[in-house]
């Protein structure tokens, strides 16, 4: 019997639309989450404002969203996954699991890996930020007893923020700069902070974000003005930049002594950007990008659920589905909201 439901949709740059959509059949493995949180993140963001991300081009209507937590409202009928009730969090990749990535078990890079809410395939890979969600049991991660729903929209975004550090290598009683402070770049700090980095600079262009990062762990904060003309003086071992602005992704360059190792996360805009390359020979800078996760939104849930990894102060604001607008005003102005959630 269908049952409606309602999604949070785009049809292009400028076009949000609470559309009703009507519940497909699950499949034998496939079961229904009852979506409670969703988290807004950049993409989400790029997708409504400019029709793209990357080299991702929206050509077609997609449900938004890719950092949800819920509960399960109907288990898979094969009786693989979670019971009916369980509180979970949503992996959102779908890796092919043969190709010599995913066998190399680096899943994260697997070429024809789909994503929730993702525009880089077409027909284009909905999204879960809607009442109501088919995904394979598989994909579903239990949220231990007393980790909050809310906070378990957090997980994916976290993970990414895991993966990045662990891109960095041992960062155990180093000194690291990170250059941004929005949802991501905060998680990286309290990241490190838990890994146990010793001391943890962080960069902004505003005072609001890097207030949330002192919280989460940061030992010195400045604003990018604050740091004009002296970020030489850094001498950081590891820099990770969050920003994936050319401004932001200089700034972490030069933050780093020499022989530092320099972790790209932040996706800039389009495929050229000016880049201190020069300093990377001279300084003998090692560099790594970082892409997604894989299996860190396993460490990412436990870690939360211990209390080892803080995250909840990026929440800055919760607005209900039918408020989508102005939570999208919102989550754009990155001076006066870190992370931005919605409720299904
Ligand atoms: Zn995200
Ligand atoms: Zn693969």
């Amino acid at each position: 019997m269908p049952r409606p439901y309602l999604a949070l949709v785009t049809h292009g740059a400028g076009d949000l639309r609470i559309e009703e959509r009507v519940l497909p059949e699950p499949a034998a493995h496939e079961a229904v989450v009852a979506v409670g949180y969703g988290g807004i993140c950049g993409s989400d963001l790029h997708y409504v404002s400019h029709g793209a991300v990357g080299e991702s081009v929206l050509r077609g209507p997609m449900v938004l969203g890719h950092e949800v937590s819920g509960h399960v409202e109907v288990p898979a009928a094969d009786g693989s996954g979670p019971a009916r009730g369980t509180p979970v969090t949503v992996h959102p990749a779908t890796p092919c699991g043969t190709c010599p990535q995913c066998a190399a078990g680096r899943r994260n890079l697997c070429p024809t890996a789909g994503y929730l809410g993702s525009a880089a395939r077409f027909p284009h890979t909905d999204g879960a930020f809607a009442q109501r969600h088919v995904v394979a049991a598989e994909r579903l991660l239990p949220l231990p007893a007393g980790l909050p729903v809310r906070t378990g929209a957090l997980a994916e975004p976290a993970s990414v923020a895991w993966h990045a550090v662990s891109r960095a290598g041992d960062v155990t009683g180093r000194r690291v700069f990170v250059a941004g402070a929005g949802p991501i770049g905060a998680l990286v700090v309290a990241v490190l902070h838990r890994a146990g980095a010793d001391e943890i600079v962080v960069s902004d262009l505003h005072e609001r974000p890097l207030r949330i990062a002192r919280e989460l762990g940061a030992t010195e904060t400045r604003t990018a003005a604050d740091l004009e003309g002296r970020v030489d003086e850094v001498g950081a071992d590891i820099a990770i930049d969050s920003s994936g602005t050319a401004p932001g992704m200089a700034t972490a360059v030069r933050a780093l002594r020499r022989g530092g190792h320099l972790v790209l996360l932040g996706l800039p805009p389009r495929a050229e950007q000016p880049f201190l390359a020069g300093l990377v020979v001279t300084r003998e800078l090692t560099v790594a990008g970082s892409l997604r996760f894989d299996t860190e939104l396993a460490d990412v849930v436990a870690a939360l659920a211990d209390g080892s990894l803080r995250a909840d102060p990026v929440i800055s604001h919760e607005f209900p589905l039918a408020d989508a607008e102005t939570a999208f005003a919102l989550a754009r102005d990155s001076a006066a909201s870190g992370k931005v959630l919605l409720t299904f």
